[in-house]
């Protein structure tokens, strides 16, 4: 009984509303409602070899597939979702993200080639002030629909990297370089590793990342985003 006392008033003073309309009108375990969820765009990408988000990679990183769900544009239902993913501690957000990820991945032709998912890391700096890492929710989310095993805990970032936005796409990719560590790379071998992370924009951490990845020993990468930027 005390439990459902606290579950009523937390309820009160914490109201648990969609993230993007705001209704009261949805699961516990869920961050969005059912109407909003069904507004987000899809891209299709996943059975589209060369779409957008591969055609970022192409010449610099070798990858078997590359997609985003969504796109990302500005004053959209998709940029006030991640936004509260990312700052206002909506944990619920990234996993029901990710079970939408998953959802369109466990369609999709390629699924039964991918051995292990990858989420991209954040700083440890970053993942303690936010409580959590995203992509990592994301991964959680894409485990629950596909089955696929999560190798959590291998990559490391070790550095914090300067403002992305004033540094030219050279200056980025240098500093960039030496930023990720792979911790035992001999749980990769061999595999084909499929890359996660919120969103994708000039590609130029996770193809940091790739590298790493691709310099193991039999290993193949694909990349999954959840929303792709478009260019402006
Ligand atoms: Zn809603």
């Amino acid at each position: 009984m005390p439990d459902s006392i606290i579950e009523i008033l937390s309820s009160l003073l914490f109201p648990h509303t969609c993230a993007a309309c705001g209704t009261n009108q949805l699961l516990a375990e869920n961050g969005i409602c059912t109407a909003c969820l069904w507004t987000i765009p899809s891209t299709g990408f996943l059975e589209v070899p060369e779409n957008e988000v591969d055609a970022i990679f192409r010449g610099r990183l070798q990858v078997e597939h590359a997609a985003a769900a969504t796109y990302f544009t500005r004053q959209s239902i998709v940029q006030s979702i991640l936004h509260q993913l990312k700052y206002s501690y909506r944990k619920e957000l990234g996993l029901q993200l990710g079970q939408w990820m998953g959802h369109q991945l466990s369609t999709c032709n390629w699924i039964k080639e991918i051995d292990s998912i990858l989420p991209m890391p954040l700083h440890p700096e970053r993942k303690a002030k936010r409580g959590y890492n995203q992509a990592e929710l994301l991964c959680d989310g894409i485990h629950q629909q596909t089955g696929i095993a999560i190798e959590s805990n291998l990559l490391e970032r070790t550095t914090a990297t300067l403002s992305q936005t004033t540094q030219h796409r050279a200056e980025r990719w240098h500093n960039m370089k030496d930023v990720f560590q792979i911790k035992q790379p001999s749980l990769l071998e061999n595999k084909h590793t499929l890359l996660v992370d919120d969103v994708v924009t000039t590609g130029a951490t996770l193809e940091a990342v790739g590298e790493k990845i691709l310099a193991i020993p039999g290993t193949k990468l694909s990349i999954f985003c959840f929303a792709y930027t478009l260019p402006h």
